[in-house]
């Protein structure tokens, strides 16, 4: 079986590997490979590699960093194709959602190209008599970034190009289930002339997660995962005096008004619901039915619902492949279950289906469930699977109460015809990211990405400009090139 290392300095290595955990194929139910489980020395050394880089990275040119993105980006076009099929494999997901999150990944690389510009700092002539102020931005040093299963490449990729491109040298640890894309991708930088030792993939769990955490060396940590991890990553990170961006969980809500045209929204709805398998953070996993849009809305979704087609990811013609884990299907069809058992009327249930050939694949149909209400689990807990509850409220005003007393405030979406709804809506629902007819409102790279509440510890979003500021620190400079002697009184701006 093949065995997946880790990429230090340049180079492959199995460096002080002797632990390993199983990579499955979720459509066939077996391992394919086996990923390599750091130990904290192996962090030691992918930790010293960045370090020694740093020296001469932090002080290259903004050309040649701009050089070295131009070539990255030019060869993650090159090698779409093999991309979306490791991400396909590991993941489950199908071929074009691994295209989509390859494209939506390649565009931050696309702002990374234009750091130069992010970089330009503020002039100030004249402050006070022969006296300006300039303020620019340099690298932190070596930072590192933890990232989810869920996508196996954008994710990453919010995080190393705008690092990289700052100055910084970087140290990921992906999801151990899904490790093989950010393993080429490692290989696509050094081809693409980035010096060794500036980008550094180390493989593992808990306990490479832990040695990040606590390494002295390491200036900053990027997470995104689960809201409890994020919690304890940012607890453990800022107590070592680290940098922390820590972006969490989520159960994000759409808001469907009775204006609204029911079969667009039904459309969108079914995409955001059960596209990936409700494995996205931006997942829509509650419909919020206003008034009379309730029963049109169920009718047209439960016959959506039925014409997606579920299959291993790499065969053309699905819509939906299987979930990431035995665990997680387990998880999906106790949430169903559950919400039966605790009032919600199962309109459509996924639980029994299984795909021919595929008996051992992590499989679970699309489910429906409707009358869901807030204290049920099914409500209460982000299930992270193909599951869509719809709670019906009879005005704007209960949804937009309803989202705000949810712990979480990832992504948001109101389906409407009314621009006076759509404003209100915006300016008082606490969520970070909002759609207006768009239900997967992610940020384009040159925004930044980023819930409230659950969704985001501390404050600091990520990619787009919040990126280059959580990558980089500010120094202020005031200069006098004097032409007379100094007094001692206290600077004025006479
Ligand atoms: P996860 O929290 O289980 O794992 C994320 C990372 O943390 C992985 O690299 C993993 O190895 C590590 N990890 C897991 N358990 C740990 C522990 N006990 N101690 C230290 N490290 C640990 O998340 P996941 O299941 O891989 O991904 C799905 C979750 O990520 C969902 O909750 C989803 O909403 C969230 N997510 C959020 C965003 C966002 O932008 N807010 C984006 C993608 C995914």
């Amino acid at each position: 079986m093949k065995t997946i290392d880790h990429w230090i300095n340049g180079a492959a290595t199995t460096a002080g590997s002797i632990r390993t955990a199983p990579v499955y194929d979720p459509a066939v139910g077996h391992a394919r490979a086996e990923v390599l489980l750091a130990e904290p020395s192996d962090v030691d050394t992918a930790v010293a590699a960045a370090a020694k880089a740093f020296e001469a990275w932090g002080d290259s040119s903004l050309s040649q960093r701009t050089k070295v993105m131009f070539a990255f980006r030019e060869l993650l076009v090159k090698h779409e194709d093999e991309l979306a099929r490791i991400i396909s494999a590991e993941h489950g997901k199908v071929i074009d959602d691994a295209r989509g999150e390859i494209v939506r990944g390649r565009e931050i690389v696309e702002y990374a190209c234009g750091i130069a510009d992010a970089l330009k700092g503020g002039f100030s002539d004249q402050v006070s008599r022969d006296v300006d102020v300039h303020d620019f931005r340099q690298p932190l040093g070596v930072v590192a970034g933890i990232t989810p299963f869920n996508f196996p490449i954008m994710v990453p990729l919010w995080m190393h190009p705008i690092a990289i491109a700052a100055g910084n040298t970087f140290v990921l640890k992906p999801s151990e289930r899904v490790p093989s894309a950010s393993r080429l991708v490692a290989e696509l930088y050094a081809e693409a002339g980035l010096p060794d030792g500036v980008f550094n993939v180390v493989n593992g769990d808990k306990v490479a997660v832990d040695a990040i955490l606590e390494h002295p060396g390491i200036d900053a940590v990027s997470f995104v995962g689960s809201t409890p991890i994020a919690k304890y990553v940012h607890e453990r990170a800022t107590a070592t005096g680290k940098r922390v961006q820590a972006l969490g969980g989520a159960k994000n809500h759409a808001v469907v008004l009775p204006d609204a045209d029911l079969d667009y929204a039904a459309n969108h709805l079914t995409a955001a619901a059960f596209g990936s398998a409700g494995q996205r953070c931006m997942a829509i996993s509650i419909g919020v039915a206003v008034g009379s849009a309730g029963d049109g809305l169920i009718e047209i979704l439960e016959r959506k619902a039925a014409e997606i087609k579920v299959g291993p990811g790499h065969e053309a013609g699905n819509d939906m492949g299987p979930v990431v884990t035995e665990a997680a299907r387990r998880r999906v069809i106790d949430s169903v279950a559950l919400g039966a058992e605790q009032g919600a009327t199962v309109v459509v249930d996924g639980r029994e289906l299984r795909v021919n050939g595929h008996e051992d694949g992590f499989f679970v149909g699309p489910s429906l469930l409707d009358h869901v209400t807030t204290e049920m689990a099914a409500y209460r807990d982000e299930i992270f699977g193909p599951v869509l509850g719809i709670v019906r409220v009879s005005t704007l005003d209960e949804a937009i109460a309803l989202i705000n007393a949810n712990p979480y405030g990832n992504g948001t979406a109101v389906f409407t015809g009314s621009g006076e709804a759509a404003r209100r809506f915006q300016r008082e629902v606490k969520v970070g990211m909002i759609g207006v007819n768009v239900p997967i409102p992610v940020p384009m790279s040159y925004y930044s990405f980023g819930g409230w509440k659950d969704s985001l510890i501390g404050d600091s979003p990520i990619h787009g400009p919040a990126g280059v500021r959580f990558y980089t620190r500010a120094k202020v400079v005031t200069t006098r090139w004097p032409h007379s002697t100094a007094g001692f009184h206290f600077p004025t701006s006479s």
